[in-house]
């Protein structure tokens, strides 16, 4: 019967090249510490996987590393959105006709008459409300 979990018997230590012997991952405590230190965890499932530190893989697969390069291309679109509508505010603070998730807070507006307002959109609210525009709106905060 042959006992799988046993290294062959011409298996080499990963870290120095040296016969394992009977042990399983390195030839020694040494290259085991050694061994582990190359493990990286991959940044899209949590798997440990082996890789030397001076490689620049963040993923376990090739699988992941699709997975990777999606994410960053989605943070690539939503950079380029939110500049979009930095761009946008800067051109025309008050009036902007643009929605994005960054504005998408809940704020509390109080207007000289003591008025509350709450809107979850401040440049939408204050499209809408353009009359209080002239400077009388006296508060405006993030609840
Ligand atoms: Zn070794
Ligand atoms: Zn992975």
């Amino acid at each position: 019967m042959i006992d799988t979990n046993r290294p062959l018997l011409n298996s080499t230590c990963p870290i120095c090249n040296k016969p394992l012997g009977r042990n399983k991952n390195a030839c020694s405590m040494k290259c085991y510490a050694k061994l582990k230190s190359h493990y990286k965890l991959c940044i899209i499932c949590g798997e440990k996987f082996q890789d030397s530190p001076s490689n620049l893989n963040k993923t376990c697969s090739s699988l992941c590393s699709v997975e990777n390069r999606k994410r960053l291309a989605a943070d690539g679109v939503n950079t380029a959105a939110m500049k979009k509508a930095n761009e946008m505010a800067s051109k025309s603070p008050l009036t902007g006709r643009f929605e994005t998730h960054m504005h998408a807070k809940e704020w509390v507006i109080q207007t000289p008459d003591g008025q509350i307002y709450k809107c979850r959109n401040l440049k939408n609210w204050l499209r809408e409300h353009e009359d209080m525009l002239d400077g009388t709106v006296r508060q405006a905060w993030m609840a």
